[in-house]
């Protein structure tokens, strides 16, 4: 049933009052004030309650231009009164497709991890900024703490590097390219690009993320300075093609500078071979970057993170985004350098409006001045607070559960070869597959079946959003047309999650 948004009342005596009679206004009453908070919390609990119930929907789809019919969106001249925000709250979870539904197999980041989401909850209501030790001297120190942590976890020579924690995998991979280029050409800061006699170029295979391309863009070399390095059959950066891409650019009077390594492909969650990259890059002076943005939270498995992740310790730098495997609320993510130092020297700015020197403490906890903003969202304290109560223990029986329940999947995929097709063994909870309809179940699987598959996949995501029954992803790659891309990032899946994903499939498209 979907909820039904008139049961959230406020009382007579207080339903028709305004945001002027909460707390910190002069008519205010706590009573009011307590009320209205308890209701917004009442409504959070009942979606956290129905999202986890496997009979409800996951979503309730509606056409953009239909949305906009059944919600009231509109800025009023006068303000709503408590019990129509009361209302509005009720309808905005509504229509919220549901990312924490045992069902939901679409995205990198799925699930709801209650402590983490407590976390959230304080960290609004401390509503504070993590520019200075100043006003977030908690905050910062959980930040070193945990940050220092991470490091220890990619490597035993980090625990003397530095951390922050950026807004996205994206930012995080850029920073990882400033540090990169100001420690090759520390004048750059300040003369600019007239300091670098040359062409600067950088790597990253076929398959990573398209943040990594967009730095080229973004720091002024120029997306064709980006070279794409050819993958192998399962997305894998084949070293020896890096190496002669290298060359190349050498020759031509360049200067080969940053290699991206993708540790956990956001399609095909590969692993690019860590060790015989670093090889490279050190036989070219080059730095070298990995982006677990997504892989990283298998460093917290003995069983998984070799050798996947084997060799990542003698990276420079490193992406690990805790709101993807690890479950951490969005957002959430990190970047790692194994040299201290280098984050504030490439960013400083130095404001002395907020970064005086002769302040009352040790003015190394400020961390504002690390970073190319100025204001920093609190990101760390959900984390904190989900590592505390999982432990390292914890999140490692968190990411061996999610490759158990892939190997399932993989296992159930196999066993029914008439209805889907495995496109190849994962590396990780990517799965990535075909479903095959009754009408192409006796042709024989190559190029004309694959692209009758790929037009399938359109159709059937179509009907599972139209249905809400069940969401995952497709997409095609540079190898193949579109096929299905599901992910097992969320804690609330089991094997009969798994079991009902195929069937479901089977059920919707099987006449298609
Ligand atoms: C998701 C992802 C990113 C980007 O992270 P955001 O937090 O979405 O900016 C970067 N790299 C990889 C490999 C990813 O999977």
């Amino acid at each position: 049933m979907a909820a039904n948004t008139s049961n959230y009342k406020l009382s007579a005596a207080i339903a028709n009052l305004k945001y002027n009679d909460l707390i910190p206004y002069p008519n205010a009453s706590d009573k009011t004030t307590r009320e209205f908070l308890q209701k917004v919390v009442d409504i959070l609990m009942d979606y956290i309650q129905k999202q986890n119930d496997r009979n409800e929907k996951i979503l309730d789809f509606h056409h953009p231009e239909e949305m906009i019919k059944v919600l009231d969106l509109k800025i009023p001249l006068e303000g709503v009164s408590l019990n129509q925000l009361i209302h509005d709250c009720a309808t905005t979870l509504k229509h919220q497709v549901k990312t924490g539904h045992p069902h939901f197999f679409n995205q990198l980041s799925s699930g709801l991890d209650l402590v983490s989401m407590a976390g959230e909850w304080l960290t609004a209501t401390a509503n504070t900024n993590m520019f200075t030790y100043e006003i977030a001297p908690v905050f910062i120190l959980m930040e070193t703490v945990v940050m220092t942590h991470m490091r220890e976890i990619i490597g035993r020579c980090w625990r003397k590097g530095d951390s922050i924690l950026a807004p996205g995998g994206s930012i995080s991979n850029l920073y990882a390219f400033l540090a990169a280029r100001h420690k090759m050409f520390p004048n750059y800061k300040e003369k600019g690009i007239a300091t670098i006699q040359g062409q600067l170029v950088m790597y990253t295979s076929d398959q990573s993320h398209y943040s990594v391309k967009s730095c080229a863009s973004i720091c002024g070399l120029g997306t064709d300075n980006c070279v794409m390095v050819p993958s192998d059959e399962r997305g894998r950066m084949i070293p020896a093609e890096l190496e002669r891409l290298i060359v190349d650019r050498k020759n031509k009077g360049h200067i080969p500078f940053f290699v991206a390594c993708t540790s956990g492909t956001t399609v095909l969650g590969a692993f690019d071979p860590l060790n015989d990259i670093a090889d490279i890059c050190k036989k070219h002076g080059m730095w070298m970057h990995v982006d677990a943005a997504w892989g990283g939270g298998l460093l917290l498995s003995k069983k998984y993170r070799h050798p996947r992740l084997s060799g990542i310790e003698r990276a420079d730098s490193v992406t690990w985004n805790p709101h993807k495997l690890m479950g951490a609320l969005l957002q959430c993510s990190t970047i790692h350098f194994k040299e201290d130092g280098l984050l504030m020297s490439c960013n400083q700015m130095s404001a002395d409006y907020l970064f005086m020197q002769d302040k009352l403490y040790d003015i190394r906890y400020d961390t504002g001045d690390k970073v190319i903003q100025c204001g920093r969202h609190n990101d760390i304290f959900k984390l904190w607070l989900q590592w505390r109560a999982k432990g390292d223990d914890g999140f490692e029986q968190l990411m061996d559960r999610l490759m158990e329940l892939t190997e399932y999947m993989v296992k159930r995929i196999k066993e029914q070869p008439n209805k889907f097709h495995l496109i190849m063994e994962p590396e990780m909870v990517n799965v990535s597959f075909w479903y095959v309809p009754k009408r192409l179940r006796n042709e024989p699987h190559g190029p004309s079946r694959e692209k009758k598959l790929g037009e399938l996949c359109p159709r059937l995501k179509a009907k599972m959003m139209e249905e809400g029954t069940l969401m995952t992803g497709y997409q095609p790659d540079d190898r193949r047309p579109n096929f299905f891309r599901n992910i097992i990032s969320s804690a609330a899946v089991t094997e009969a999650d798994i079991d009902f994903l195929l069937a479901e499939m089977d059920r919707l498209g099987q006449d298609m």
